[in-house]
């Protein structure tokens, strides 16, 4: 085993990762890293996440062979089902997972910046279930182009803070958030909501989404007889679906692992998000990864259909995984992700998430033997994208 998948002590995946921070923030990641495996492993700690994943998320997700599906692809195609998850995608796990974090490092506050909203919400409800208080940073712009997510976290309970300087989008919130945690170390906790960031970020992150593969293997076990499939199939915005989807196959080379980017018009049509396809090495948020960037380094505003899928990065695990050629990652253009969504609302009864839709459009794009498995990451459900489906038309 010459390529290992696992973290080092400084926060490395490979090359990349560790935490790339102004002094003033080292504090608070310290703090973090000192505690987070300890915390995690405590047995009280995993009985209260495991209770609020089943209790309150609805864990397990079904891992659902889609027979219709299956038979148009020519392969054995599972879903797994993070639609079904509480407020509609696998973001919760995460939230409910640094929450539950942050009461056990004694915070009593929590704020987290959100690009699109999904992470707000997700951040929002947690807070509301713990009684915390939860400020959230969010783009001037964001705000606008999201009012319906705005109102969710409001109605939760959370205040929205517009962030109203540069591009007043994501990078404009966190930067906001940063400068928030730098001056309130003590009794704040930041949570991150993809497995981006500085160490202990990206890992944390990826050990709390972990469930949703250590499910697939158990559920195959008991449909198929093995715990192994022979593909993985995610969507990577930031990454956390795809390294929740993949972790416990990372060490199995058999298990394919096949990620999908965001291509928006096409990769090389300056308007994309597909960062593998056009990025290079550099930091970003915080830690070392493959990111949009100009050759002085300035960050390319990234674009996508899917809100979710619109960043400019990826995180330092997949950077790796990419590197090392350990995964496939294939570019889907908005119309094949659109095509891809509308086929499976048809053949199946489900409307996933835009997002979700690039992973079922590798699906078209791979050749498949009739007896493989392939386990597709159902990242989120598709009502919260109704516009873009009808603003696409083609149904
Ligand atoms: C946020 C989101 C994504 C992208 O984030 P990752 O960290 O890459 O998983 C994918 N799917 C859905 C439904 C989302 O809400």
């Amino acid at each position: 085993m010459a390529v290992s998948f696992e973290v080092s002590e400084k926060g490395y995946y490979g090359k990349f990762g560790g935490a790339y921070i102004p002094e003033m923030l080292y504090p608070n990641v310290e703090e973090l890293r000192q505690s987070y495996l300890q915390i995690m492993a405590d047995p009280d700690f995993q009985a209260d996440f495991k209770d609020l994943l089943k209790n309150y998320v609805g864990r397990p997700t079904p891992l659902y062979f889609a027979k219709r599906l299956s038979e148009s692809v020519g392969a054995k195609v599972y879903l797994k089902r993070e639609d079904l998850n509480h407020t509609g995608a696998h973001k919760v796990n995460n939230t409910i997972g640094q929450i539950l974090l942050a009461k056990r490092l004694g915070k009593q506050k929590i704020i987290a910046e959100t690009g699109a909203g999904q992470h707000g919400v997700a951040t929002a409800t947690v807070c509301a279930l713990m009684g915390m208080e939860c400020i959230v940073y969010m783009g001037e712009i964001d705000m606008e182009r999201q009012k319906p997510n705005v109102e969710r976290m409001r109605i939760l309970g959370a205040e929205v803070v517009p962030a109203t300087s540069g591009s007043k989008t994501l990078k404009d919130a966190t930067n906001e958030a940063m400068r928030h945690w730098i001056q309130h170390p003590t009794d704040t906790h930041y949570i991150i909501g993809s497995v981006v960031g500085p160490h202990p970020y990206p890992d944390m992150v990826a050990k709390f989404q972990s469930v949703i593969s250590e499910e697939i293997r158990k559920q195959l076990l008991e449909k198929e007889g093995r715990e192994n499939p022979d593909y993985v199939i995610a969507c990577v915005g930031g990454g956390s679906n795809a390294a929740g989807a993949f972790y416990h196959f990372m060490e199995e080379p058999e298990v394919q692992l096949v990620a999908t980017e965001a291509g928006g018009l096409g990769v090389d049509s300056g308007k994309t998000a597909a960062t593998t396809s056009i990025g290079t090495e550099g930091v970003l948020h915080g830690s070392k990864t493959i990111l949009m960037q100009t050759e002085d380094g300035q960050i390319v505003e990234p674009y996508s259909i899917s809100a979710g899928l619109d960043y400019p990065g990826i995180g330092p695990l997949h950077a790796h995984l990419f590197d090392s050629k350990r995964g496939t990652f294939l570019s889907i253009t908005d119309d094949e992700a659109m095509e891809a969504g509308v086929k499976l609302s048809k053949l199946e009864g489900i409307i996933p998430a835009v997002e979700s839709a690039h992973a079922f459009a590798a699906l078209e794009k791979m050749e498949f033997k009739a007896d493989d498995v392939v386990v597709v990451n159902l990242s989120g459900r598709g009502d919260k994208d109704l516009a873009t489906y009808i603003k696409y038309g083609k149904y």
